[in-house]
């Protein structure tokens, strides 16, 4: 079955997005995607508990120029959005990638775009709210992100982003630097010499067991 046709018998603007009701009109079911949000965000996001997410089909998702194609998305919703209706984020799935997952699989990408929604902390790590007693949301980035000849070459577990960072922030505090290097230092010259004293005392152990082996055989000649 085609697209309908306006009156100029031109087919209609194909509309991208068609939100998923988290129950079945039918039966009354809780629909798929809403199913594994709502256990991941139990067993693993309590801290999602009290945000509002609704989740969308995207349609005709098609591969960027670097064949990469969105399998979903997470979006968080602005102060006008959340001026027109509940929702804090919105999940976009692709509706044509979805059925070819396995349940491991839709897991993890629902897994994988909760992992973009959070809370707004304050310092006491309490979630801050805004003067309407709505929770304030923020998206989180990606923390691995890199090319895969990258990886390939050079492995995933040296992680410059986070070097960078001890190294920016050893920079600005060269006075405390010097004292953790100092520390460090000290620390490795404490248990070099611990480790010489053990040595020592092993050879003592050895030369005394040298010594008693002599006198024994001395004391051999003797008889
Ligand atoms: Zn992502």
């Amino acid at each position: 079955m085609g697209r309908p046709r306006g009156s100029s018998g031109k087919k209609r603007k194909r509309v991208m997005v068609k939100f998923i009701t988290r129950k079945t009109e039918a039966n009354g079911k809780i629909t798929e995607p809403y199913r594994i949000m709502e256990e991941i965000i139990k067993t693993r996001r309590a801290d999602l508990k009290d945000v509002k997410i609704g989740i969308t089909w995207r349609l005709g998702w098609r591969p960027d120029a670097d064949g990469r194609r969105f399998l979903g998305y997470c979006r968080k919703r602005g102060d006008l959005d959340r001026e027109l209706d509940q929702w804090d984020f919105i999940i976009l799935l692709n509706e044509d990638a979805w059925p070819t997952f396995s349940d491991k699989q839709k897991e993890r990408l629902i897994f994988h775009e909760l992992g973009h929604a959070q809370l707004s902390l304050d310092s006491n790590g309490q979630p801050k709210r805004d003067d309407r007693g709505r929770l304030i949301c923020r998206i989180r980035k990606h923390d691995i992100e890199d090319f895969r000849d990258v990886v390939e070459i050079y492995g995933w577990k040296e992680d410059l982003q986070d070097l960078a960072e001890r190294g920016i922030a050893d920079a600005s505090r060269p006075l405390l630097a010097e004292a953790e290097k100092k520390a460090a230092e000290k620390k490795t010259a404490e248990a070099k010499a611990a480790d010489r004293s053990t040595q020592n005392a092993k050879r003592r152990t050895k030369d005394k067991g040298m010594a008693a082996t002599v006198a024994a055989e001395e004391a051999k000649d003797e008889d």
